[in-house]
């Protein structure tokens, strides 16, 4: 029988099984989807998860029961010969496996990207995994909780200053989640809300460039009206358990550090040994891997040629993972006689981004919208993209719930500091701190 496997469950990776399944089904080709997780995660929502406006549950699209003759395994991959046709991965009980191929389909997606920035990768926690999520939604009420009872000025302060460095969509969709969050605290909890500090850090000069100049002014507004100290060209330099330094050499005295400023290709790619551009796999216009016609690759982790803007490789994001996904599902199922290949083209129709309780942005298809009109759209586009009508029924209510009723407060305690550090959630191998 022939086997086509495919490492990871994300956007591109769903997608391509989904397409795959459809099109194998009267063959006798076998489908194996390999991932860490029994889910793909809706990554847009997760500022909502952190925000406490949904659940985390809402936004993981079960395997079981959407890939229907796809065979599931639980896994990381560890390394692939692509030679022998063969990787090794590692199970749910920490045993190395093996599994053949004769198709592979690399889409192991991202992880984010760290720096040598000393005390990061110890202190700080990102936001691409459910267990992120979660914990900085429990860490923040926890601190705002703390901070009531505490008796310390200086400590109570530093409890109530959240400090998110990255001011691209994710950071700000995270850092005005985590202020209405916050908000809701302060209202459930009496204290004052202008207590509670935000400071929103990146190196670029502009909130969200993906937006355009226009669309990046009026986020800043609603950020600044909503009192987050937005500082740019700047960074951290160092991260402490209570307090980080920032390259002016300013310190600021806090227990919450959210690292959000972009991503690089899973750590899976570097130990293939073959060519990157951008730290991301080189491939075809068809997703094909040069010098390798057996193996494919898309998504984050792989380095696609932008058709429509030659030279330039496409942007790591969801709307070209989807798509990605059904080209490259297509084109697999052609190498092995089923229809005919095809390259990607897709041009960006557009970002939208969640400013919390009734503000946001977006630009679809290039109409820059804000206020109301951006809310709608944004919300829509989501119920619209989210791949399993009970996810889309789930997040409509939570989000109808958010609209009429203040924001459930508690801390659930699933995860916890260590199961949200980067080594744990996202799989990225970190050197051993003393
Ligand atoms: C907070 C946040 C908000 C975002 N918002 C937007 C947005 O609004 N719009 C937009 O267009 N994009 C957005 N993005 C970007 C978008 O999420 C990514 O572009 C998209 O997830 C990429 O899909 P992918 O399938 O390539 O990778 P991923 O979604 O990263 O999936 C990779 C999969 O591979 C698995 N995997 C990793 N390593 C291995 C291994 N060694 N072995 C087996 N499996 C492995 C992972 O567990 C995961 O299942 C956002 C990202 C984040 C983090």
């Amino acid at each position: 029988m022939t086997s086509v496997v495919i490492v990871g469950s994300g956007f591109t990776g769903f997608e391509c099984a989904r397409r795959l399944a459809r099109r194998l089904r009267r063959s006798d080709v076998d489908v194996t989807i390999i991932s860490p997780v029994d889910y793909m995660l809706y990554t847009p929502l997760l500022p909502d998860v952190a925000g406490g406006v949904v659940d985390p549950r809402f936004v993981t699209i079960p395997l079981a029961g959407t890939l229907n003759g796809v065979r599931k395994v639980r896994g990381r991959v560890d390394s692939a010969d692509l030679e022998q046709h063969r990787l090794q991965f590692t199970d749910l009980e920490q045993r190395s496996c093996e599994l053949t191929w004769d198709r592979l389909v690399l889409t192991p997606g991202s992880v984010t990207r760290l720096f040598s920035i000393p005390g990061l990768a110890q202190y700080a926690r990102g936001l691409k995994s459910t267990a992120e999520a979660l914990y900085l939604r429990d860490h923040v009420l926890k601190q705002l909780e703390l901070s009531c009872l505490e008796h310390d000025a200086q400590l109570a302060r530093a409890r109530r200053t959240i400090v998110v460095v990255g001011a691209s969509y994710s950071g700000t969709e995270l850092a005005v989640q985590l202020r209405a969050l916050a908000d809701a605290a302060a209202q459930q909890m009496s204290f004052d809300a202008s207590n509670v500090k935000f400071v929103l850090l990146d190196l670029a000069e502009q909130v969200m460039p993906e937006v355009g100049e226009k669309l990046g002014a009026r986020a800043m507004r609603v950020l600044r009206r909503r009192g987050v100290d937005v500082r740019l060209g700047l960074t951290l330099n160092e991260v402490h358990p209570d307090h980080v330094v920032l390259s002016d050499d300013s310190r600021i005295d806090t227990r919450t550090v959210a690292w959000v400023t972009g991503v690089t290709a899973a750590p899976l790619i570097q130990t293939l040994g073959l060519p990157t551009e951008k730290g991301r796999l080189k491939v075809q216009t068809d997703f094909g891997v040069p010098g390798h016609p057996d193996v494919f690759a898309a998504g984050d982790a792989a380095a696609v040629p932008d058709v429509t803007q030659p030279g330039k490789i496409t942007p790591p994001t969801a709307q070209h993972a989807i798509r990605q996904g059904k080209v490259l599902g297509d084109n697999v199922a052609a190498s092995l006689g089923h229809g005919k290949k095809r390259q990607y083209k897709h041009r960006n129709l557009g970002l939208v981004v969640d400013l919390g309780p009734h503000k946001a942005v977006a630009n679809p298809l290039g109409v820059p919208l804000s206020g109301y009109p951006a809310k709608f759209v944004t919300r829509a586009y989501h119920l619209y993209a989210i791949p399993r009508g009970v996810n889309r029924w789930a997040v409509a209510l939570a989000y109808l719930t958010d609209v009429f009723f203040p924001r459930t407060l508690v801390s659930l305690g699933l995860s916890t500091q260590s199961d949200a550090e980067f080594s744990t959630s996202e799989g990225i191998p970190l050197p051993k701190t003393d």
